[in-house]
């Protein structure tokens, strides 16, 4: 184990650029502590990202990591996991990258299982290009995109993770660290796809106030909650009044890379479809 534990040993060389007051300072301060308290390696821990505010992630934790392009950081992770299956690879993405453009690799991906943790910092605005409604706007928000007020109802990403089968899925508030950083502990430990809705204001384009009103509107999941109760996780990811936090729903599964080795296993054992027997019949 290297002498990596204190939260500074995850801090790059780089001051973050978000305005003042942004929500993901918060999930940067979690991430950090999560990390620490993990006893992570920074040479065996892997930060993947897409585009937007949330995406600079990456560049603001000294681990492996890659900035990559817009909606696919999914994809992108689940290569790295499979060519490096002991890296912790880590996801963080926005509400914009995951659940719009990125929205049917985060469906799949879930439903593979792939050994994944997805952090998706949701303020429900597209931030990085000022203002336009995003997938979890809220209906009649006003966005730059959306002058007389969001038409649409906002998506929910729990209840899309619960229904494509991710394994472990839970909802944190980038002001409370404590709890933010205990639920991304679990999500890392977690064997699985894992994803945290970490929710997480855009003071710029939602304004200041999101602090106070998510205050008032995000209590703990209620004592004795079973997070292995499905029905139970979609009641309490749609409530239409509280964003409850907590572990909704976890259960254990095998991962897309143990499903990888039962079926090379099978193929072993009928004596053909070796790796190198394959790459053999390319050979001039
Ligand atoms: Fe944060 Fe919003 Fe500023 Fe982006 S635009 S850094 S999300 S406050």
């Amino acid at each position: 184990m290297s002498e990596a534990v204190r939260w500074q040993d995850y801090k790059s060389h780089l001051n973050p650029i978000w305005c003042p007051g942004c929500g993901h300072f918060g999930v940067l301060n979690g991430i950090y502590q999560a990390l620490a308290k993990l006893r992570k390696e920074p040479h065996r821990t892997c930060f993947i990202s897409g585009i937007g505010c949330s995406s600079r992630i990456p560049g603001y934790t000294k681990t492996y990591g890659f900035n990559s392009i817009h909606g696919r950081a999914l994809p992108i992770a689940e290569g790295v996991k499979s060519a490096n299956p002991d890296l912790s690879v880590i996801v963080a993405t926005g509400d914009g990258d995951c659940a719009a453009i990125g929205a049917g690799h985060f469906a799949h991906t879930a439903k593979r299982n792939s050994d994944l943790t997805v952090l998706m910092m949701d303020n429900g605005i597209y931030g990085l290009t000022k203002g336009q409604t995003s997938p979890t706007t809220p209906h009649e928000f006003k966005t730059k995109s959306s002058y007389f007020g969001n038409p649409e109802n906002p998506a929910n990403p729990l209840a899309l993770a619960l229904a494509y089968n991710a394994t472990f899925v839970a909802r944190c508030f980038s002001g409370n660290i404590q709890h933010l950083t205990e639920t991304i502990v679990a999500g890392i430990q977690h064997r699985g796809f894992s994803f945290l809705q970490i929710l997480s204001p855009c003071v710029t384009y939602r304004g200041r106030e999101q602090f106070s009103i998510l205050r008032e509107i995000t209590p703990p999941l209620p004592e004795g909650y079973d997070p292995k109760d499905k029905l139970a996780a979609y009641k309490y990811a749609e409530d239409p009044e509280k964003l409850w936090l907590g572990i909704f729903y976890e259960s254990q599964e095998p991962t897309l890379g143990d499903k990888f080795d039962a079926i090379a296993g099978k193929a072993a054992a009928k004596g053909k479809a070796t790796l190198d027997g394959l790459l053999d019949r390319f050979q001039m």
